[in-house]
């Protein structure tokens, strides 16, 4: 991992750098880059613009590792309210959460009371709820949130993260319930023992992953992949995978963040792919966009001509 990377995600978790960070209007000026807005009705207004291009949204609230079970329920009321906004407004828009911000850290009973109390007001409404995988500490407890939420309610989908040494069986196991779930490469910092640390491995995990769900609904399987990357060699890779094994344009999708690759996802569309953007939103911005600069260390050069503009 080079050293800007590091040092990025090093960054990510330091609170006195969020709070200095987070203060200043550069850094603001910055984040916009990656998120139309704080408030809600910014992120709406965003995916409506989608929407008129023929991309669909997915919405996250930003926000990790809450403290009390009060936190979480504030959590949990503003995604209520978001999936409200959405479907009064008619706009095609999921959501995107994390565990650990619904209480994970307190114990499974309150994240997961809180997550079916998401799932129940999302599914009259026909909506989706994505579960983010964070750092591998939480892989265990999120796949078993998961696995009991399922249970339930069909209308929840997991993310994996392809540079997990442990990711192959995961899948599998998800595909026994013939799950939705979103592929990643991974954006957290993880020690050699539980991820791969070459770009090469982690993109040719990917691919097997992919073509591993793909096989499946080409078998007849009702599993949804979803592929998440800005990655588009590898993207290309596996579109010619779904094609040659037959799999219809409508029978998985390609996810991707708002602000990345903007003209590639508009032309994706255009050929008829499923295309969802994630849109974030919220105040609690500074570990998430680290991880973003992280991923293209490039991008500072963004934050550093926003500090004199
Ligand atoms: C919809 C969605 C949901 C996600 N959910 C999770 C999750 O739950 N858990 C998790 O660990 N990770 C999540 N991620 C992040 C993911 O793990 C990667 O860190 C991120 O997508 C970057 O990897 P990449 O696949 O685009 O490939 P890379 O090889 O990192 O990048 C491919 C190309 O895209 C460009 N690019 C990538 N990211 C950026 C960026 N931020 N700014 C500008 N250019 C960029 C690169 O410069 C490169 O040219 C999610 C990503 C998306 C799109």
């Amino acid at each position: 991992m080079g050293i800007a990377r590091q040092a990025l995600l090093w960054a990510s978790r330091n609170r006195w750098l969020d709070e200095q960070f987070r203060g200043r209007a550069f850094a603001r000026r910055a984040v916009r880059r990656f998120m139309p807005g704080e408030d809600v009705e910014a992120a709406l207004a965003a995916a409506v613009r989608h929407h008129e291009l023929g991309l669909t949204t997915v919405f996250t609230l930003l926000g990790e590792n809450v403290e009390t079970r009060d936190e979480a329920e504030k959590v949990t009321a503003a995604y209520l309210d978001l999936l409200d906004r959405v479907r009064d407004r008619n706009v095609p828009g999921q959501i995107s959460l994390k565990p650990t911000q619904l209480g994970l850290d307190l114990g499974s009973e309150t994240c997961e009371k809180q997550l079916e109390c998401l799932l129940e007001r999302a599914r009259p409404a026909g909506n989706f709820v994505w579960v983010d995988m964070e750092d591998s500490t939480y892989v265990d407890r999120t796949l078993d949130l998961f696995e009991r939420a399922r249970r339930t309610h069909d209308n929840a989908g997991l993310c994996i993260q392809a540079y997990l040494h442990r990711v192959d069986a995961d899948l599998e196991r998800l595909l026994e319930s013939n799950a939705a779930v979103r592929i990643v490469k991974g954006a957290y910092s993880e020690p050699a023992e539980v991820a791969l640390k070459r770009k090469r491995d982690v993109d040719e995990s990917f691919f097997r992953l992919s073509t591993r769900m793909l096989r499946a609904v080409a078998d007849g399987g009702t599993a949804f992949p979803a592929f998440a990357t800005h990655d588009l060699k590898l993207l290309g890779r596996i579109l010619e995978a779904a094609a040659s094994l037959g799999v219809p344009k409508d029978r998985f999708e390609i996810q991707m963040l708002y602000g990345v690759a903007r003209d590639q996802q508009i032309r994706y569309a255009r050929e008829g792919y499923r295309m969802r953007i994630l849109i974030s939103y919220g105040t609690a911005w500074f570990p998430w966009y680290m991880r973003r600069l992280a991923e293209r260390p490039a991008n500072v050069g963004f934050v550093v001509r926003s500090l004199f503009r």
